[in-house]
């Protein structure tokens, strides 16, 4: 029987490649954007018409490829980006399959014209469904035209399956937009039938997403940074009071390339949860930047799906991140923070119904006594499994109080046994010699209020606000007193911004100077800088000066309004410890001294209360 098997013939294998490579005009826009990109373009245009059903074209002023390269680009596999398949583990381009020039040359008429800086002469070749019909020399500017006309021309049953010109120009629209984003540092204008649809210069990250979606947008942004050994996010979330009903503006990057993934989705879902209403949607614009080797983006040319080595980590980085941005804009609900400032409610027994311990309460138990006896093994106590009959009985009365203390959730048993171990130390603190000991003077309570005992009583203070009022007053003496200390970088830290927040900075920099500031530049709306106040870590600048210029920005100016005042609010708000932060003794201590050190320690910058007072006279009326 004679062979039966052959070579499919090159343009032939081409359209069946194209067939994966080219659904639609926007699959052209894609792959000519990435094309243009990976030659190192400073400036891309694309040009549509017919909603790229008539013509799809590309300008870039890359470095433009060589007459042999030239002809050598339309053939199948040919790439200039992968030599090997080890490089596909440390992939640096879009492009790496040497496909898509192939496959759009197979199913549409292309024009060419290319030039390299070093020539005066570049070269220009036209395809009709695969087949050379020209190629010269041209004049034509350094870089790359290539002009895709009559899209599907060869293939009719594709032609009529083209959805409508508004369904096509979405398509192309949301690839141009995505190349844009991941690309904010790359000038891109985009013209259909002649009319410009954006025209996005050079700028940073921030700026871009404005010039897309449009001036209002700027206000809806919360910066997220986070530097991790296996994870790198920058970017924004969208505030949770825009959040829409519509999926539109969700964009995950991940080493500069467009991705979808649900799961990643998921863990910002999970970080909003309880600040927006269901049904609707956060949006997002987060670069994630791993390892190359550690994913695998060799799928198919038109997904944008990919393959993470450990996904699992990659969401609990994103999700706490996202929450902690959520919370340093104070967008995240403080929950019972604010609510149990007055903490006469949770000692009112009367209110208190179910939650009631029912103890058998010994009137002959003196708690001062058993304090004195095992006062010297008092580190031992807590894990004591020994002592029992009365001293656990008091305890749980403790307890009780302490539940009371917490927001109105149901507690778990292992929430419980945790207020045990607490509630026994704080017994043994607050019983102590009626003052602060130097064992233990002080003790936190949910990660959120220091509790210290004096001599009258004791006081609950606010972690959060207490900082705030020491960090304030310290940089307004900085500020003021201009006796300034600032630690060196190693490296100078250069921040860019719009021009917008690029003049508020200019017009704080003799303040910002003075709290330790210290600048090396301040052209092109960049900021370079080269010293830092003394605690203010570099990781947290970016995010700290994004939360002065909003400060500034809704800053309503009065007749009482002080630049310094507010730079120092500002800071002191970004860099005050958080509620949730753990403190071990010596911090507590720190800031329990630190706070009554200060000129007005009875209030936050914000004029809150920093700390309560509940006398032994209050507390003796409660247990009437
Ligand atoms: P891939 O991008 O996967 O390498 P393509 O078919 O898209 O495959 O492109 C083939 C080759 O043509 C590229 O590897 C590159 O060398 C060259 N090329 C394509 N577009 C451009 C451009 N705009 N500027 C310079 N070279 C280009
Ligand atoms: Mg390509």
């Amino acid at each position: 029987m004679a062979d039966i098997i052959q070579l499919l013939p090159d343009h032939v294998a081409n359209q069946i490649a194209a067939g994966e490579v080219v659904q639609r005009p926007a699959s052209v826009v894609k792959e000519l954007l990435e094309n243009a990109i990976d030659a190192k373009a400073e400036t891309i245009k694309l040009l549509v018409k017919d909603a790229g059903k008539t013509l799809v074209q590309v300008i870039d002023d890359g470095v433009g490829m060589s007459v042999t390269d030239a002809r050598l680009s339309f053939e199948r596999h040919a790439t200039s980006k992968i030599r090997s398949a080890e490089d596909l583990f440390q992939l640096n381009t879009k492009g790496f399959r040497g496909e898509a020039l192939a496959s759009i040359a197979a199913i549409a008429h292309v024009e060419l014209k290319t030039k390299q800086e070093q020539e005066e002469v570049g070269t220009t070749i036209t395809i009709e469904g695969s087949e050379i019909v020209n190629q010269d020399v041209v004049v034509t500017p350094t870089g790359t035209s290539i002009a895709v006309k009559h899209l599907f021309f060869n293939i009719p049953a594709r032609r009529n399956f083209l959805k409508s010109n508004t369904v096509e120009t979405r398509h192309i629209i949301d690839e141009f937009q995505r190349v844009a984003l991941a690309h904010p540092s790359i000038s891109f204008v985009m013209y259909h039938n002649g009319s410009e649809v954006f025209n996005l210069p050079q700028s940073n990250y921030r700026q871009r997403i404005v010039n897309i979606f449009g001036p209002k947008t700027n206000e809806k942004l919360v910066p997220v940074n986070e530097d991790t050994d296996v994870l790198k996010i920058s970017g924004f979330v969208g505030k949770p009071e825009y959040a829409k009903k519509s999926r539109g503006e969700q964009f995950f990057f991940v080493n500069n390339r467009f991705i979808k993934s649900a799961y990643l989705n998921h863990a910002i879902t999970a970080a909003f949860e309880g600040l927006i209403k269901d049904g609707t949607h956060a949006s997002y614009f987060l670069n994630l930047e791993v390892n190359p080797q550690t994913i695998d983006i060799n799928i198919h040319p038109t997904k944008t799906e990919i393959k993470f080595d450990d996904e699992h980590t990659l969401y609990a980085i994103l999700r706490a991140s996202v929450k902690h941005s959520l919370g340093q804009f104070n967008i995240a609900p403080v929950l019972d923070f604010e609510r149990d400032a007055n903490l006469d409610t949770p000692y009112d027994y009367s209110n208190k119904s179910a939650s009631t311990p029912t103890i058998e309460v010994d009137r002959s138990f003196n708690p001062f006594d058993a304090e004195k006896a095992i006062a010297p093994s008092r580190s031992n106590m807590a894990s004591s499994s020994s002592f029992s009959g009365r001293k656990p009985a008091s305890t749980a009365g403790w307890e009780s109080m302490y539940v009371g203390m917490e927001s109105k959730g149901t507690k778990s048993t292992q929430d419980f046994s945790e207020m045990q171990f607490e509630s026994v130390e704080s017994t043994a603190s607050l019983f102590g010699e009626n003052q602060m000991t130097s064992k233990q003077s002080s003790y936190q309570l949910q990660n959120k209020y220091v509790l210290s005992a004096i001599k009258s009583g004791m006081l609950v203070i606010d972690q959060h606000r207490a900082h705030q009022r020491i960090l304030y007053e310290d940089f307004l003496k900085y500020i003021t007193g201009k006796d300034t200390v600032s630690q060196q970088l190693l490296f100078p830290l250069q921040i860019q911004f719009s021009k917008q927040e690029h003049d508020i900075i200019l017009n704080l920099k003799n303040d910002l100077e003075y709290a330790g500031f210290v600048f090396q530049n301040f052209e092109n709306q960049m900021v370079e800088i080269i010293g830092l106040p003394i605690n203010v870590p570099e990781s947290e600048v970016s995010i700290i000066l994004e939360q002065l210029i909003s400060d500034v920005e809704h800053e309503v100016p009065d007749a009482n309004f002080s630049a310094a005042d507010l730079l120092a609010k500002s800071l002191a708000k970004s860099l005050a410890i958080k509620p949730g932060q753990s403190l071990n003794q010596t911090e507590q201590d720190h800031l329990v001294n630190s706070l009554f050190a200060c000129k007005d320690p009875n209030v936050s910058p914000a004029n809150k209360p920093t700390f309560i007072t509940m006398t032994v006279d209050e507390l003796d009326k409660k247990f009437m």
